[in-house]
């Protein structure tokens, strides 16, 4: 690379050594500030970039410049936040240029960490939602500092809440590996997803050598065989308690298995959580959890320690500041010091999500020896293709369906505006079953945090579906309003109106963008409402629509059958299929709720109409399961004739283009 780029690169305002790239991919970037197309291009490119640094994989961007002096050179640079080439070595600019044919600016050539060539045409690619999944994990990359093991190594396999042991030899590699797992949990091959390894989120790499991935998840169990004091509830104190409760009670069980948590009152300002051990013993360090009934946890934290109640506290670890646990994923906070004898562990926690609220317990010195590296394997959640209600034969021979079609495209130019957005929302479910697109999904869930945390007492995929729209809701997604102000960054923006989308929030499913006006400065900023799955997997906010529509993705992703369901009265949800208790079960993503399908209606006091389940092989029409009365729906059920036999369990198959079938039912004859 050094001999591509010269020794020094500029960065910000200063200069590093071209070695300190990261050893991922590089993109050179050929652009200039007196070009329009690059004025353009650069801001897109910098979302992409920022994107692909928040999902840890390596890449690294240097701008090759064209500008024609030094201060055009030095403003244009300074919006960007990736490298550069120094201006005064032009040779090497024209150079590069010539060398991977660049003919036109905006320009992104690829190169591999060692500086080959990987693609010389690159600046579409660039900005395809799927291209960070194609860059390496600086995880992986730091991998390779690791020592690899050495002989045969003890995994631990978990498969729907079962533990496999398996000894694995690292230099039979991934196929014997994956055979292993199969002859022990006999999920095909194809079907079969595998994460942890030290991976905190997405599936395992299996470009990555296995010794390599194996090294990785053996330092991820550092510091696992500690042992955990399991301090008693009535052993704990803390500073302040929400609504004064007592330890054991309500918002004062801070214990590592509780359903909730201790939550300190909102006014206390210097919170802390003390456990005592009954006896001086060897603190190893602490672990935090989440709050796990409310999203709600403690983003960094101190500790501190004594022998006695009334101090003196000594800071561990000098005083430094841990980083807290995330929803899913508890954290182990091990003294780099060493351990410390004490009987008193505070926890001071100074900073939060929502609210100062925490699990702990804490780990001694002198525990068993490390666990070995676990895999997650994930199969189909459900198997086949459940159907609902008795569907009828539906013929699909090829007549028939062009026929369906044409029926269609009449139909369709006469729809309300309604049953058109609908047959949008099919395209959406169908497009779920791009692969690359699962992938993407899969690259965001913490999979092996949510199979630890998966109560045993209940059914494996419905416990994992619990941890799961929990996350999403308190972890993932975010619920839009009205959009932040991208002026000032107020959030007191209200929305005003709507606006024509741009080509690009187009191309992003956007029909719809909202123009929200800020109170504090004036400004306006637009908030698209993308229909793109993949989109939603990067913007991560919305309303009820990007919700389900997102998460009806990532259910579908792991496994579930899964369909996304239309309310006409206009609210969104999604639907799962549960293998254990055969039926399709109701799942509200924005308000984390399984199972509950009465909530509309009873809780919410919703006129209910229309239901409708899109799938990616059906469409069903789902109302009764919304409803206690039926009958009482019926007169507000305008848009189709309800004929005896129909309208109970109407079910579509949808084979390519069958879905007239369903359109013309719905919309019923013609007046
Ligand atoms: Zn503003």
């Amino acid at each position: 690379m050094e001999a591509l780029l010269g020794k020094t690169l500029l960065h910000g305002k200063g200069e590093v050594a071209t070695p300190s790239l990261q050893g991922g991919v590089v993109a050179l970037y050929f652009s200039a500030g007196w070009c329009p197309p690059c004025k353009g291009f650069t801001p897109q490119f910098r979302k992409v970039y920022d994107h692909v640094k928040s999902k840890n994989r390596a890449f690294d961007v240097v701008f090759v410049s064209s500008d024609r002096d030094e201060n055009s050179f030095r403003e244009y640079f300074s919006t960007m936040p990736w490298h550069a080439l120094p201006f005064s070595d032009r040779p090497r600019q024209q150079q590069l240029s010539t060398m991977f044919g660049v003919r036109g600016i905006p320009a992104v050539v690829l190169l591999d960490a060692s500086g080959r060539l990987l693609d010389s045409n690159a600046r579409g690619k660039v900005m395809d939602p799927g291209f960070p999944l194609s860059l390496p994990r600086c995880i992986d990359l730091a991998a390779a500092e690791l020592p690899e093991p050495q002989g045969s190594v003890q995994l631990l396999l978990r498969h729907q809440g079962a533990e496999y042991d398996i000894e694995c030899e690292p230099s039979e590699g991934w196929e014997m590996l994956r055979m292993q797992i199969y002859s022990m949990i006999d999920v095909p091959s194809e079907q079969l997803k595998l994460f942890g390894l030290g991976l905190p989120k997405g599936q395992l790499d299996e470009s990555v050598p296995l010794p390599r991935a194996l090294a990785r998840g053996i330092e991820a169990q550092k510091h696992s065989g500690l042992q955990l004091a399991k301090v008693p509830l009535d052993a704990r104190r803390a500073s302040s308690s929400w609504n004064d409760d007592k330890p054991g009670e309500r918002h004062h069980t801070g214990t590592l298995d509780s359903a909730s948590a201790w939550c300190a009152k909102k006014e206390d300002c210097n919170p802390w959580y003390q456990l005592d051990l009954g006896e001086v013993q060897n603190v190893a360090g602490v672990m935090l959890a989440a709050r796990l009934d409310v999203g709600q946890w403690v983003t960094r934290f101190r500790v501190e320690l004594s022998d006695s109640e009334d101090g003196p506290w000594t800071p561990a670890d000098d005083g430094r500041e841990f980083a807290g646990p995330s929803y899913a994923s508890p954290v182990r906070a091990v003294f780099e010091n060493g351990s410390q004898l004490a009987r008193f562990v505070r926890v001071l926690p100074v900073s939060h999500q929502n609210h100062c609220s925490l699990r702990a317990d804490v780990l001694l010195a002198a525990g068993d020896p490390d666990k070995p590296p676990v895999i997650v394997a994930l199969g189909n959640f459900s198997a086949g293709d459940p159907f609902e209600p008795a569907t009828p034969e539906v013929a699909t021979d090829a007549m028939m369906e062009e026929q369906h079609l044409a029926m269609l495209q009449a139909k369709l130019s006469s729809l309300p505006p309604k049953l058109q957005h609908q047959v949008a929302s099919l395209g959406t479910v169908q497009g779920y079953e791009k692969k690359q697109l699962q992938r993407q999904a899969l690259d965001e869930v913490p999979v092996v945090d949510l199979d630890a945390s998966v109560d045993p007492r209940e059914s494996y995929e419905i416990a994992f579906l619990r941890m799961l729209v929990r996350w999403f809701k308190h972890e993932f997604f975010s619920w839009t309003n009205a959009p932040r102000c991208e002026h000032c960054g107020s959030t007191e923006t209200k929305t005003v109106g709507r606006a024509e989308p741009t080509p690009e929030e187009q191309h992003f499913k956007a029909n719809t963008v909202e123009v929200a006006a800020c109170s504090k400065c004036g400004g306006q900023t637009r908030f698209p409402r993308y229909n793109d799955p993949a989109k939603l997997l990067q913007t991560r906010t919305g309303r009820c629509g990007e919700w389900a529509n997102c998460f009806t993705l990532v259910c579908r992703s792991l496994g579930y059958e899964a369909r996304h369901i239309h309310d006409w009265t206009d609210h969104v949800w999604t639907e799962i299929f549960s293998d254990s208790s055969k039926r399709w079960i109701h799942v509200d993503s924005c308000e984390a709720a399984v199972d509950a399908p009465l909530m509309y209606e009873k809780g919410w006091g919703k006129k209910l109409t229309y239901c409708i389940g899109f799938a990616r092989d059906h469409v069903v029409d789902v109302s009764k399961r919304y409803t206690q009365n039926f009958e009482e729906l019926l007169p507000r059920r305008t848009q189709c004739s309800e004929e005896a036999g129909t309208c109970m369990a109407p079910a579509w198959h949808l084979h390519g283009t069958c879905m007239g079938i369903y359109m013309a039912s719905l919309v019923g004859p013609e007046p």
